[in-house]
């Protein structure tokens, strides 16, 4: 190429990427007239009188009726047979972790494209995180390339599943439900089984998403929940477990209140347990918002139609959409760029006009503390991460 025809085609390129930016941008303003955050709560239920009802009665911290309240709530709507309320997503997936017997020396595998607090969660046993590939049709565990990787790299010896290349065992495997999508549960299930590695469902997201007719989180022996601000339901901050399995919900109980045995007066810890109990002033956040949540899924299912109309005709871009084994909670929308050099322009588009668009987490092997962990083939999550921007994604957005 002569340094002319370089100019031209660099020409052509930022032209065509302003050009992609501002019809991006109109698009956007067609669906959200106005500058909006990525997510924000909405209490327009019963919010206010449940909080001020554990102030009166001075039933505010770890005990309380409106923790129970909210376990049975959860459990009801999920329909799973156990809920177990916690004080964050994170503190529940670490407890899933370690209720499973994930110790230090174990490895964990979790996808790559995934809030850090997965990985987090894994690193508080002690254990090491296996960074495994996505698939770009739900975003979750790619279970072929995994069947593929640990062909490669893992040996079954007495039952338990070893990384040949580490020497450690690989214990389980954590499968996230990314911005609300539902991994393909059954594909990771066949994976998993014959290596013996327990499957772990990280459900943050996925509050009122199901696969194949079936509530997320309810598919996995152990699944986490998160209530944090931004998620589809909160109490401020607040988590739980979901099990099918008494003896687990009573071990997670157990752990989450510091292992105390009930006792009138006694204080007696039968091991080291965990101030993981979430309090009853945002268990009763939390009943106040379960009982709005069917209108907020309706309203962000039709959020994510109205973007998804509204970007068909944009060239270059597509909305990403439920597979067709999921029913989406569409959490977060996602737009997936043609052209990965289109993201920063837009990026910076939308922070100038106002929107709380953000690009996708940047990948755990590339932030400093996890970055010498093993990984395998990471290509499709490079790709999707370096195309991927979320756009304003709050339920009042898509009220009719
Ligand atoms: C939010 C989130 C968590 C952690 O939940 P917190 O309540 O913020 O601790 C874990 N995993 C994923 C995928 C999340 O989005």
């Amino acid at each position: 190429m002569t340094k002319d025809s370089q100019r031209l085609a660099l020409d052509n390129r930022l032209g065509r990427q302003g050009m992609a930016a501002e019809e991006v941008l109109r698009a956007l303003r067609g669906v959200v007239p106005n500058p909006a955050f990525l997510h924000e709560p909405e209490f327009a239920g019963r919010e206010r009188a449940y909080i001020l009802d554990c102030i009166d009665t001075g039933w505010v911290s770890s005990v309380g009726a409106y923790v129970d309240r909210f376990e049975r709530d959860l459990a009801a709507f999920t329909g799973s047979p156990f809920a177990v309320a916690t004080t964050n997503g994170t503190a529940a997936l670490h407890l899933c972790l370690h209720l499973l017997g994930v110790r230090a020396g174990d490895e964990v595998i979790i996808p790559a494209l995934t809030f850090v607090a997965t990985a987090n969660a894994v690193a508080y046993t002690g254990a090491t995180c296996h960074f495994a590939d996505i698939d770009a049709t739900t975003l979750g565990i790619d279970a072929g390339q995994l069947e593929h990787a640990l062909r490669e790299v893992a040996r079954v010896e007495r039952g338990v599943c070893f990384n040949r290349q580490t020497g450690r065992p690989i214990r389980a495997l954590v499968c996230v439900h990314t911005f609300g999508h539902p991994a393909d549960l059954d594909a990771l299930k066949a994976v998993c089984a014959p290596w013996g590695i327990a499957l772990v469902e990280d459900a943050a997201e996925s509050l009122g998403s199901y696969y194949k007719g079936k509530h997320t989180g309810t598919l996995a022996p152990l699944a986490a929940l998160s209530f944090n601000g931004n998620k589809i339901i909160t109490t401020g901050g607040g988590g739980a477990i979901l099990t099918q399995d008494a003896e687990l919900a009573r071990r997670a109980k157990h752990l989450s209140t510091t292992a105390k045995v009930p006792h009138r007066w006694e204080y007696v810890h039968d091991e080291i347990g965990f101030n993981y109990r979430l309090p009853n002033i945002n268990a009763a956040l939390g009943c106040a918002q379960l009982e709005q949540i069917e209108r907020f899924l309706a309203d962000k299912r039709n959020l994510a139609t109205r973007y998804a109309s509204a970007f068909a005709h944009v060239h270059g871009v597509r909305l990403f959409t439920e597979a067709n084994f999921a029913r989406s909670n569409y959490w977060l929308n996602a737009l997936l760029l043609e052209d990965a050099a289109d993201l920063p322009p837009l990026l910076e588009a939308c922070a100038a006009a106002g929107y709380g668009a953000r690009p996708a987490w940047r990948l755990l092997h590339r932030l400093a503390m996890y970055k010498e962990c093993p990984r395998m083939d990471l290509r499709t999550a490079e790709d999707v991460a370096a195309r991927l921007i979320n756009l304003p994604s709050s339920a009042v957005l898509g009220r009719k």
